[in-house]
């Protein structure tokens, strides 16, 4: 043993110094006052320095000196913090050079528990506890706030497993995986696992993930940029013995926020300070560049334990820091990590105190091997050692152990210095946080942010002075963050089985989701058939033979050619208005006045008093007017008012009106198509073909009534039960076929329909029936397209359905999305499927080999939808390629269409009178 002479410190001295350890206040501003450390030794001691030996008076210094260091200043960690953000949010826009300083890995976890989750889990945690692997049984019970305690066994990876070969790492975790499952009492039938694998990866699925790099001590070869799912899924196979499926791999920060017991509100943070450290959280998914999503939320790891930027970390890291940089596995890696992780804490005690020995400020200038090997202090010995009332004979203990012989004075210099590389951990770890919160304030725009963080890692379960200066500094980095902090349950390992089972649940909803909406999703031999099929019933239509398509003759033989002029009233009937115009077509164009009624619904399905009418559609079901001619009752109601004379020259439909307006701006507009309330189209056709009006030559524009098509029953096929259930609730059942599959009236139905299925299924809204839901008409085909909308943010689409008395998580809000996807998609391209049959018509009618024309439409859902047309044209493409569509949308279209029909009809009558 080296001989050593020491004074004692002054009683004064002992009082400063045993102030200190424990962490508060900050052990610098006492180092200050602290006199001298007076140390003497006697030369040629073994194992001793000989050389350099301090004065008395340099020795304080030299302590002072080496904890200085340690301390970040409140300006430095606002730097960190801002420079953390900057990275953040450099990653998550896409940012590939210069590379960010954060990774900002997406998890595919998109959603925080139900609470309803339920079932039995295994969970396999490989990097979440050091060098160990943990196996769990989780049995989650599907009741709020009631936990049944997991089953679990560890068991210490032998280091030569760490460093060896990837496959022996894996056979080993598998191995564990049975020797646990061997000892369990429970039925192992169909076992579901989640796989909890803390390192850095890239993951591209809830269940596929490739490892970037290891850090935390392992490197087993031939494992990084490969899945660790698929090499953990091959060595249970290799295994044999359990039949398990690897639902989803996790890391722990992930395991930890989902583990979380909800709180006031969930919980969207997950921070981890174990082995290493790292923090996750939910990110708006349309801010996260490398993600094709839109919609929703997704959890993201920071992976902040390799954030770098020597602007700013460089001033704050030590000489030791870069001692054990130089001496790690990943020599210039996680330079962040290695300031905070629990499995360098330990090392960095150990540099300074073998600094401060080999200065013989320390253990009278004495080292030992042990304290000159790397990993001789573990994390456990630093907080055992800085503890304030224990800690002092712990010191001894401990370092006797390390082979060194303690001084009195000694044990709270080591104090110190386990103090000053712990606080400095936690208020480095706190401005990685501030950054979280401050990203989390900025993407939810909420001025007041209140957020729960689950706290998980042996650093804050065992040293809960880690989490007091976090918290403070936290408060003092982000005051307008309201945090609070819920420590994880059973080590995160919960959470992983939270994400498998809303893994599992999210995978057998959306198989009930697709299995509901396959039916809507029509590929292009059905379309085609569609195509054919409205062909095949407008050729009987025409001939008078016995066809869900009327084929109404208009009178109408010509579009206009733009040398109509005169003053013409138009009488517009439509779905929910009815309008009086006054147009007026000069040379200079057409200018329109109008007056808009809209039509009590008492008048909408009264008495009929106002062509003949074949029967009405559309929500109208007026008594004595089917089977009437509409021109007569107009007179003879304009003739009881007796205010006016008025010359009824012809009575036009909407389509007719739309095709006819449009067709004054497009000579080539010779289709209408009319997709409102109801849905209907007309065309130009070639006189020979219609039966119904005798003449060989010229044309005629064809009325198709295509609302009616399919009422022959030619549509069964493509029908759903939710169109019978519309269609039975409907005013005329077994009528309108087309239209109740394409028009504004019934898509919003159609949409209600679904969504009572699916609820009654389990698959929304936590299968919970509402009132407001079973009301018919509800839910309006404009919600269609707002929640289609591509500008809409998700929280509006949250705040439609929250009116309609709905209570939905971020996963309802999809599917809803997805169900007027698909409802609204099936009725643009059955309409798309209808033009294609109509242009192609018109183009073999014509004998052409290409037709170019344009087709006029009007109504709101048309309009307004915001992919209705698109779907409508790219289905025309599709089906009709050889016709060349311009879509024009007429404005004004019925009334100004009317007048012109009016107007073209005069300038035909005076051309035959000439
Ligand atoms: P009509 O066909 O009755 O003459 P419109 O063309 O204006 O009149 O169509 C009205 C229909 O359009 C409504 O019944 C409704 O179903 C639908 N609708 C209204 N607003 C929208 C919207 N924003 N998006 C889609 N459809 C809508």
């Amino acid at each position: 043993m080296p001989h050593i002479e020491r004074e004692e410190l002054t009683p004064e001295e002992s009082d400063q110094l045993l102030l200190l350890p424990g962490g508060h206040p900050p052990l610098w501003n006492h180092m200050d006052s602290i006199g001298s450390v007076r140390l003497r030794q006697r030369e040629g001691a073994p194992g001793c320095s000989q050389e350099g030996l301090p004065c008395p008076s340099d020795s304080s210094e030299l302590v002072l000196e080496c904890l200085q260091q340690f301390k970040v200043t409140e300006t430095q960690l606002r730097q960190i913090q801002a420079s953390l953000l900057g990275s953040m949010e450099q990653a998550l826009g896409g940012q590939a050079s210069p590379a960010p300083a954060v990774q900002m890995l997406p998890t595919y976890v998109g959603s925080t528990p139900h609470g309803t989750e339920q079932g039995n889990f295994v969970v396999l945690e490989l990097g979440a506890t050091g060098a160990s692997l943990r196996v769990l049984w989780v049995t989650l019970l599907g009741i709020e706030g009631h936990r049944m305690e997991p089953r679990s066994q560890e068991f210490v990876i032998p280091p030569e497993v760490m460093l060896g070969p990837g496959q022996q790492l894996f056979d080993f975790a598998a191995h564990c995986l049975s020797e646990f499952l061997d000892a369990l009492p429970m039925d192992k039938e169909r076992l579901q696992l989640g796989f909890n694998f803390s390192f850095p990866c890239h993951q591209t699925g809830l269940d596929r993930s490739t490892l970037i790099s290891w850090t935390k001590g392992f490197r087993c070869s031939g494992v990084e940029g490969h899945d660790v799912v698929q090499l953990l899924r091959d060595a249970i196979k290799r295994q044999g013995a359990y039949s398990i499926d690897v639902v989803a791999v996790v890391n722990d920060t992930v395991g930890t926020m989902m583990g979380c017991e909800p709180g006031v509100g969930p919980c969207e943070v997950g921070l981890v300070v174990d082995t290493g450290t790292n923090a996750c959280y939910m990110e708006e998914a349309r801010h996260v560049a490398v993600l094709d999503e839109d919609r929703g939320r997704v959890c993201i790891s920071v992976e902040w334990g390799s954030f770098s930027d020597d602007g700013v970390l460089g001033p704050v890291l030590t000489t030791f820091d870069h001692a054990l940089d130089r001496e790690s596995l990943n020599p210039g890696a996680q330079r962040f990590e290695k300031m905070i992780g629990g499995l360098y804490l330990g090392e960095l005690v150990r540099l300074v105190l073998a600094h401060l020995a080999q200065r013989g400020v320390l253990f009278g200038g004495c080292t030992s091997p042990a304290l000159l090997s790397r990993g001789s202090i573990l994390l456990e010995h630093v907080a055992e050692m800085k503890d304030p009332l224990a800690g002092a004979a712990r010191v001894h203990a401990i370092l006797r152990d390390l082979g060194l012989s303690v001084g009195a004075s000694d044990a709270e210099l080591v104090q110190y210095v386990c103090a000053a590389v712990f606080t400095r951990a936690a208020r480095l770890c706190a401005a990685a946080l501030a950054a979280v919160l401050a990203r989390l304030q900025h993407s939810r725009e909420q001025q007041v942010l209140q957020i729960a963080v689950a706290t998980g890692g042996r650093v804050f379960e065992r040293h809960p002075s880690f989490l007091s200066i976090l918290q403070e500094t936290v408060m003092l980095l982000a005051p307008e963050c309201d945090v609070s902090f819920i420590p994880s349950v059973d080590g995160g390992g919960r959470g992983v089985a939270m994400v498998t089972a809303v893994a599992a649940r999210l995978a057998a909803h959306r198989h009930l989701l697709e299995e509901t909406l396959a039916p809507f999703r029509l590929d292009h031999e059905q379309l085609a058939a569609v195509r054919a099929q409205m062909r095949e019933a407008m050729v009987k239509g025409l001939r008078g033979e016995a066809s869900s398509l009327r084929m109404l003759p208009t009178y109408v033989r010509a579009t206009p050619d733009g040398t109509e002029r005169g003053d013409f009233l138009a009488l517009d009937l439509g779905g929910t208005n009815f309008r009086v115009l006054l147009v007026r077509v000069t040379a200079g164009g057409v200018k329109i006045t109008s007056q808009v009624y809209s039509i009590p619904e008492y008048v909408a399905q009264g008495s009929g008093q106002q062509g003949i009418l074949l029967n009405w559609t559309k929500g109208f079901n007026a008594s004595d007017c089917e089977g009437q001619d509409i021109v007569c009752l107009l007179r003879e109601a304009i003739g009881r008012r007796q205010a006016v004379e008025l010359n009824v020259v012809a009575i036009v439909n909407d389509t007719v009106g739309t095709m006819m307006s449009c067709g004054y701006e497009d000579p080539r507009c010779e289709v209408g198509l009319i997709v409102g309330t109801g849905t209907n189209a007309c065309y130009m056709e070639e006189l020979q073909n219609v039966a119904a009006v005798p003449g060989d030559s010229g044309h005629m524009c064809i009325n198709m009534e295509w609302g009616a098509f399919g009422d022959d029953g030619s549509l069964d096929l493509l029908r759903t039960c939710f169109d019978a259930n519309v269609d039975q609730a409907s005013i005329n059942p077994g009528k309108q076929s087309f239209e109740k599959m394409i028009s504004g009236m019934y898509l919003g139905e159609i949409v209600r329909h679904i969504l009572l299925h699916l609820t009654s299924l389990g698959v929304l809204f936590r299968g919970q029936q509402t009132q407001r839901l079973q009301t018919r008409d509800i839910f309006k085909t404009k919600f269609l397209s707002e929640i289609e909308s591509d500008s809409l943010a998700l929280r509006q689409v949250r705040t439609i359905l929250e009116d309609l008395g709905l209570s939905l998580t971020s996963d309802d809000t999809l599917m809803v999305l997805e169900v007027c996807q698909a409802v609204s998609q099936r009725a643009a391209q059955l309409c798309g499927a209808g033009v294609a049959a109509v242009v192609e018509k018109i183009r073999e009618n014509r004998g052409l080999e290409e037709l170019t024309v344009s087709v006029g439409v009007d109504g709101t859902l048309y309009k307004l939808h915001p992919h209705f047309s698109g779907l409508v044209a790219a289905t025309v493409r599709e089906l009709a390629p050889r016709c060349v569509v311009t879509f024009l949308q007429s404005e004004d279209g019925s009334g100004k269409g009317a007048a012109l029909v009016t107007a073209v009809a005069c300038r035909l009558a005076q051309m035959a009178h000439v």
